[in-house]
C-alpha cells in the first residue's frame, strides 16, 4: 500500500552490471529489502550465490553481508521484482549504437516497458542509467501508456556519477544527489532511499527531468574537455620541449582549475565518457546545438590521436618498424580498479602494435580475463616480469600501482631494451633512469 511505502520503500534494481549491482548492494547497505534483477542468467546466477562478475573493490563484501541478512536477492523474473517492491531503479545499459554515435536505448525502454505491464500496485520508476536529453520524457508516456488502470506510478530521473573502482564509496557516500521531475510525493520518497547521504551533507538538488538528464551529460562532457584540454597542451610541450606534469601541477593549484582529472597521457576510455560524449554530439546535433556538437567532436579527436600518439612512439622506439619486434604491454583495464575493458585505450593501441606485426604480450592484475574476451589474438601473461620477457620496447598503458611500484632493475634483467613509454606519465623518472631505462612520457620528453 502506499502508506507502507512510505514508510520504507522496497526497491528493485532492473540491470546489475557495474552501476545496478553496486547500487542494489548498497541500497541494501543503507537498509532496504532490495531485490536485483537482470535479463542474464549467468550474471543473476553468480550474484545470487555472492559472487561480483566484474571486479569493484569492495563489492563482494557488501553482497555477501547483504545475501546473509535477507535484504538482498537477485532474479531474472521482471515481474516478480517488481511486484516485490516499490521504487524500480532503471540502471541497464545505454551503449553506444554500432552504427552510429547515438545511444542504444533499446534495453531502457524494454526495462520501462517490462515494469510497467508488471505494476501491480503504486510504484515510482527512477531512471539511472546514463540517457541523451528528452529520453526520459518518452519513458514516462511509455509507462503512462503501459501502466494498469488503478495503479498510480511516476518517473523520475536520478543520473548516477559513481566511478569504477569507487563505485561501493560513491553510492553510500555520492558527491551529490540529482533528481529529475518528481511530483512532491515522489521527492520525499527519494529524501528518504537517500537518507543516510543527506544526513551526511550530501547536497539534494531537486531540477525538471530534461535538467536531470544533461546534468549528467555535462558532467562527463566536462570530465572529457580537461583531459583532451590537458593532452592538446601535452602535445604543445613536447614541440616546445616543456613538461606537461609540472605545467598541470601549477596550473592545478589554481582552485577554478583543479589538479583533478589533469593528467595528460593516453586519454580516457571505458564504458562511459566515450559513448557520452558520443551520444551528445549526436542529440545536440539533432536539437540543432551546433557548439556542443564542434566542442565534444574536437574532444573525442584529440582523445583518439593519444592512441595514436602512443603506437607512434612505439614504432619510433622500435626503430620504425614494430614487424616482429616484442612488445610488453603493461595494462590492459581502462583505467587501474577496475576489469572493465569496454573501449580501454589500452588494448586498442595492444591491438594495433599486433595488427602491425608486433608480438605483443599483455599483463593486467585483474583485466586479463575480460581483455582476452575481447581480443582473444593478443597473447597474456599472468604477471608483470612475464609480459616484459624479452621486449623490445615495454608500454606502461594503465597506471596500476602493482606496476609504479615495480623494481625497474629487476625489469630491466628481462627485456631486451631498457626502453619504456610511459603513456600515463606516472613513472618515477629518477628511480627508471637509474636503472638504466629510456623513460618516454606524452608531453613529458625523453629522459635517459
Ligand atoms: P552494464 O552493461 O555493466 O550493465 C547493464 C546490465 O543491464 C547488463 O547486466 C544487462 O544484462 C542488463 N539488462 C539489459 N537489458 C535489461 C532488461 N531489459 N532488464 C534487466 N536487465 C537488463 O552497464 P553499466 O556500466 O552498469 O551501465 C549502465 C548504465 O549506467 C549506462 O547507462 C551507463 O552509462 C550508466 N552509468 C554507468 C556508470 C559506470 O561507471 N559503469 C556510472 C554512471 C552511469
Amino acid at each position: 500500500t502506499p502508506e507502507a511505502a512510505a514508510l520504507k520503500p522496497r526497491i528493485s534494481v532492473i540491470g546489475t552490471g557495474y552501476l545496478g549491482a553496486t547500487h542494489a548492494a548498497a541500497m541494501a547497505e543503507l537498509g532496504f529489502d532490495v531485490v536485483g534483477v537482470d535479463t542474464d542468467p549467468a550474471k543473476v546466477e553468480l550474484l545470487a550465490g555472492g559472487r561480483v562478475p566484474f571486479f569493484e573493490p569492495g563489492l563482494e563484501e557488501l553482497l555477501a553481508r547483504h545475501l546473509a541478512t535477507g535484504r538482498l536477492s537477485f532474479t531474472t523474473d521482471l515481474a516478480e521484482a517488481v511486484a516485490m517492491s516499490d521504487v524500480h531503479f532503471v540502471c541497464v545499459g545505454t551503449p553506444q549504437q554500432a552504427t552510429s554515435h547515438a545511444a542504444d536505448l533499446r534495453f531502457v525502454e524494454s526495462a520501462v516497458a517490462g515494469i510497467a505491464r508488471a505494476l501491480s500496485h503504486d510504484g515510482i520508476v527512477v531512471g539511472k542509467s546514463t540517457v541523451p536529453v528528452g529520453t526520459a520524457a518518452r519513458l514516462r508516456e511509455l509507462l503512462g501508456a503501459l501502466a494498469p488502470e488503478g495503479v498510480s506510478t511516476e518517473l523520475i530521473w536520478n543520473p548516477e556519477f559513481l566511478r569504477e573502482g569507487k563505485a561501493v564509496d560513491d553510492t553510500l557516500h555520492p558527491d551529490r544527489v540529482v533528481i529529475g521531475g518528481a511530483s512532491p510525493a515522489a521527492e520525499r520518497v527519494m529524501r528518504q532511499v537517500y537518507g543516510q547521504p543527506i544526513a551526511e551533507g550530501a547536497p539534494f538538488l531537486a531540477m525538471g527531468l530534461t535538467t536531470a538528464e544533461l546534468v549528467k551529460v555535462s558532467a562527463n562532457a566536462f570530465l572529457a574537455t580537461k583531459i583532451s584540454f590537458i593532452n592538446a597542451i601535452a602535445e604543445l610541450c613536447t614541440v616546445a620541449d616543456a613538461d606537461v606534469n609540472a605545467l598541470a601541477d601549477a596550473i592545478g593549484f589554481d582552485g577554478r582549475i583543479g589538479r583533478r582529472f589533469l593528467d595528460a597521457g593516453l586519454g580516457f576510455g571505458g564504458g562511459c565518457l566515450p559513448k557520452d560524449i558520443r551520444a551528445l554530439m549526436h542529440r545536440a546535433a539533432e536539437l540543432g546545438a551546433l557548439e556542443v556538437v564542434g566542442l565534444m567532436e574536437q574532444v573525442d579527436e584529440i582523445n583518439m590521436a593519444q592512441r595514436q600518439r602512443v603506437v607512434d612512439l612505439a614504432l619510433e622506439a622500435c626503430g620504425g618498424s614494430v614487424l616482429n619486434a616484442r612488445i610488453g604491454v603493461l595494462g590492459a583495464a581502462f583505467k587501474p580498479l577496475t576489469d572493465d575493458v569496454r573501449d580501454s585505450p589500452a588494448l586498442n593501441v595492444a591491438a594495433a602494435l599486433h595488427l602491425r606485426g608486433a608480438q605483443v604480450t599483455v599483463f593486467d592484475p585483474e583485466a586479463g580475463e575480460t581483455a582476452r574476451r575481447m581480443f582473444p589474438t593478443l597473447s597474456y601473461a599472468d604477471d608483470t616480469l612475464t609480459a616484459v620477457d624479452g621486449a623490445h620496447v615495454v608500454l606502461l598503458l594503465t597506471e596500476w600501482s602493482e606496476f609504479l611500484d615495480a623494481d625497474p632493475e629487476e625489469l630491466g634483467r628481462r627485456v631486451r631494451a631498457r626502453t619504456v613509454v610511459d603513456a600515463r606519465n606516472k613513472l618515477d623518472r629518477e628511480r627508471w633512469t637509474a636503472a638504466g631505462w629510456t623513460v618516454i612520457g606524452l608531453g613529458t620528453g625523453v629522459t635517459a
